[in-house]
């Protein structure tokens, strides 16, 4: 099973939400995170 992963809105970086469903890498709330894809084309 694949870890879900979410990209930022805010800084654009895939990212593994923290606990509380924030962005690790500038912080923004979980509503600024959207799920990424399962198939990336990158
Ligand atoms: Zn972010």
């Amino acid at each position: 099973m694949k870890e879900q992963k979410y990209i930022c809105k805010i800084c654009g970086q895939t990212v593994k939400p923290l606990p509380d469903g924030s962005c690790p890498v500038c912080g923004a709330p979980s509503e600024m995170l959207v799920p990424k894809p399962e198939h990336d084309e990158e």
